[in-house]
């Protein structure tokens, strides 16, 4: 189910869980600011969620809460983690749903980035 981005955090999120390490994740990347793992349900080949480490629902939570630092921090995770895995020359695809008509369906905000095939026209 698609959830309500504008209500306040829930700390009992699973990716909020994935951060304090309650349940597991194949982590590929971590700092101060981010965390990246394998999505769960891969829909490409290579298929890896980056999220920032603090309580945020959404980018425009993000965008209005979070240090300069934090912002930084993500924005860099995000393009390290498609370097190292190897995507820069083939091409990534990033995207971040938000909200209920994006179908966000986990209530910390996560940048999806999908490689390793085609990936198609940008869909709308
Ligand atoms: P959203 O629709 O953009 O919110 O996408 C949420 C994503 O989180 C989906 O692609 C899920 O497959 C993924 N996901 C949900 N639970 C887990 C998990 O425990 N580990 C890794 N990925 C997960």
């Amino acid at each position: 189910m698609p959830i309500d981005a504008t209500l306040p955090y829930d700390d009992q999120n699973i990716f909020a869980k994935i951060l304090r390490g309650e349940i597991p994740a194949n982590k590929v990347y971590e700092d101060d600011h981010a965390l990246a793992f394998h999505d769960i349900n891969p829909q490409a080949p290579q298929h890896i969620l980056v999220i920032p480490k603090g309580p945020y629902v959404s980018w425009d939570d993000f965008a209005a809460r979070a240090g300069d630092a934090e912002i930084a921090g993500f924005v860099r995770a995000v393009g390290h983690v498609a370097r190292a895995a190897g995507m820069v020359a083939t091409g990534y695809r990033l995207l971040a749903n938000i909200g209920q008509d994006a179908h966000q369906e986990v209530p910390h905000l996560h940048v999806h980035i999908f490689a390793g095939r085609p990936l198609g026209p940008m869909l709308a």
